[in-house]
């Protein structure tokens, strides 16, 4: 049953999501026990099912981020050269993790969920080339994930040099 709760909220959630749904403590214990649920880190629990990536960014208290948000979101992605996290702006770092680059691009974080299209791309022209950013810029038009507001929102904080 918690595993079906947290398949609905994306895979990962923290306890007060978890609660305010009506899973005990007990029963959370008990899941965690039982295999059927993975605690991450204090608070904050995950279905196995969820991707391996979305388990790690909740390592580090965030989700996946730029190419690896990107790919998870159907966008076109050339190549992912590096694992990347988003912590939206109040997250805090988690040590241990040499691999990782952490973005902290404004926005309201949510478990479970990816961040909004506009702040995925945003955080490619930082990590990816131009050709990899271009093509999962283009497919979010295509695919029309990104809203108009969303495009508006990208221009006025892309650096100059990826405008075209
Ligand atoms: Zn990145
Ligand atoms: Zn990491």
């Amino acid at each position: 049953m918690i595993d079906s709760i947290l398949r609905q909220l994306g895979g990962v959630a923290r306890t007060a999501t978890l609660r305010a749904r009506g899973v005990t403590g007990r029963r959370l214990q008990s899941a965690v026990r039982g295999g059927e649920v993975v605690k991450i880190r204090r608070g904050l629990y995950a279905s196995p099912d969820a991707p391996a990536v979305v388990r790690h960014a909740a390592e580090h208290g965030g989700v996946p981020g730029c190419a690896d948000a990107a790919d998870l979101l159907d966008l076109w992605v050339l190549k992912i050269e590096q694992h990347c996290v988003w912590l939206g702006r109040a997250g805090e770092s988690h040590p241990g993790c040499e691999e990782c680059h952490v973005h902290w691009n404004d926005g309201a974080l949510v478990f479970g969920r990816y961040p909004p299209i506009e702040v995925v791309l945003l955080q490619m022209t930082e990590c990816a080339d131009d050709e990899t950013f271009f093509a999962a810029y283009e497919s979010a038009l295509r695919l029309m994930t990104i809203s108009p507001g969303g495009i508006a929102w990208l221009w006025r904080r892309m650096p100059v040099g990826k405008r075209c």
